[in-house]
């Protein structure tokens, strides 16, 4: 039988997440499949994006109003000759060439013709028209190019527009659409095992004894997972019991990740990391200075196939890794966004991203004690810019319910007992 990992595996909040970002730079999504546009929001591309022509591809007009020449209006107001007018899409006209003392009434994105270097807004004009003729009197002077933007000086065609590994947002999805990719090339979603453990756990279908509760982790979880562009997978609930225990961290071990919650703090029938070591894991830290969440462990386990490949091998590599987050729900919840979050983006093909906290003003007075890092959940109101925050009052790391309702975390460092009221403070959005 292995030993246990060594107790002094306690690391910082910093230690333990740069830890998990270095193991998580080292790992490499699964594959890849060509995906319809819509189909492909919330993934990751798996290749870059370029401009299939130059944009704007055409000088494009960026106010409804008149283009003509700027050096036409040294003497303002002034009336100038129309001699057309452009919609957008227009095909383009050769014979609409603008000269000393014309316009030419144009419409946003349209075409400006040749020999106009602005477009003067409607706004600013007056038009008069006769019978016989237009003509519009502009009544601001305006520089050269304004109005206008150029062939080109938003992206050249062969820019890249979005690089392999970014996160397909709205924006994203636009920029795709505008190249003309009906399909993208996206990484495929990482199978995320999920383990809970504890004998007192039951199925949310079923009813629960007196002393059992419904097992909601596992949900929470894959929730999480989703959010974070893996695929869950659900496994059986665990006893506390070590055969079964380890026969299920097999099964887990078939995924990308394995997440194991409960069963990782000093109660007697905490067997977590008891069958992880029998497994001959290797523990990277067995507990981190946070709150919720300080018995967090996180570690790899040697493994023959079907695993990940990793930077620099061809071959499948011979770990997987493991997470046994603590089992009160709050804990579960926080360790997952705190450390397990990354490796499951890197999972599913994210560019590394650091963890960036905002802030905002604590609207009463924090009482805490010191020594550990604390995350508690807490309500972000306000308006515009004035972001205020307020601790949702839970009653500690099993009240699921208050966190729930709350919809972000206050960080307060391990060595602040009090945070005055109007004071700034980090904020982790949830
Ligand atoms: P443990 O980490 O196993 O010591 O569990 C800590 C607390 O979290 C106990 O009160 C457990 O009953 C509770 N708990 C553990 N696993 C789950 C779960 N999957 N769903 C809901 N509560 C859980
Ligand atoms: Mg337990």
């Amino acid at each position: 039988m292995s030993a246990l990992p060594e107790s002094s595996n306690v690391l910082s909040f910093e230690e333990a997440r740069h830890l998990v970002e270095e193991h998580a730079a080292k790992l490499r999504p699964r594959g890849k499949e060509l995906t319809p546009l819509l189909g492909a929001v919330g993934l990751f591309l798996a290749e870059p994006v370029f401009a299939d022509r130059d944009f704007p591809p055409f000088p494009r007009a960026a106010r409804d109003g008149y283009a003509l020449r700027a050096a036409d209006l040294r003497d303002i107001p002034v009336t100038l000759q129309i001699i057309g007018e452009i919609k957008a899409g227009a095909p383009e006209n050769p014979e609409m060439r603008v000269e000393d003392g014309q316009a030419v009434s144009i419409m946003t994105g349209a075409a400006a013709p040749p020999g106009a270097d602005a477009v003067v807004m409607v706004e600013h004009t007056a038009r008069i028209d006769t019978d016989s003729d237009n003509k519009v009197e502009i009544r601001r002077t305006i520089s050269s190019g304004e109005n206008i933007v150029p062939v080109g000086s938003e992206a050249k065609r062969g820019d890249r527009l979005l690089p392999q590994g970014m996160r397909l947002d709205h924006a994203a999805i636009g920029v795709a659409a505008s190249v003309g990719r009906a399909h993208l090339l996206v990484y495929s979603k990482p199978r995320i095992a999920v383990l809970a453990t504890g004998d007192e756990l039951v199925d949310v279908s079923t009813q629960p004894g007196r002393n059992q509760i419904r097992n909601s982790n596992t949900y929470s979880l894959a929730a999480q997972i989703r959010a974070a562009g893996g695929e869950p997978v659900l496994l059986p609930i665990a006893p506390d019991e070590p055969k079964r225990l380890r026969e299920l961290i097999g099964d887990g071990l078939e995924a990308d990740l394995l997440l194991i919650s409960g069963g990782v703090s000093m109660g007697k029938y905490d067997l977590v990391e008891q069958g992880l070591a029998e497994l001959h894991a290797e523990f990277f830290f067995t507990a981190v200075k946070i709150q919720p969440g300080r018995p967090a462990v996180f570690g790899q386990i040697p493994c023959s196939a079907g695993a990940p490949a990793r930077e620099g091998t061809s071959a499948p590599f011979t770990h997987k890794y493991f997470f046994g987050l603590p089992g009160n729900p709050v804990s579960t919840m926080v360790t997952f966004e705190l450390f397990a979050r990354p490796m499951v983006e890197a999972l599913a093909g994210m560019q590394p991203r650091k963890l960036i906290f905002l802030h905002a003003k604590s609207k009463s007075e924090i009482k805490t004690k010191t020594g550990l890092k604390r995350f508690l959940p807490a309500l972000l109101s306000g308006e515009f810019e004035h972001a205020e925050v307020e601790l949702a009052g839970w009653q500690g790391s099993g009240d699921i319910a208050t966190t729930a309702r709350a919809n972000c975390y206050v960080i307060i460092p391990p060595d602040r007992e009090r945070i005055l009221a109007g004071e700034w403070v980090p904020v982790m959005m949830r």
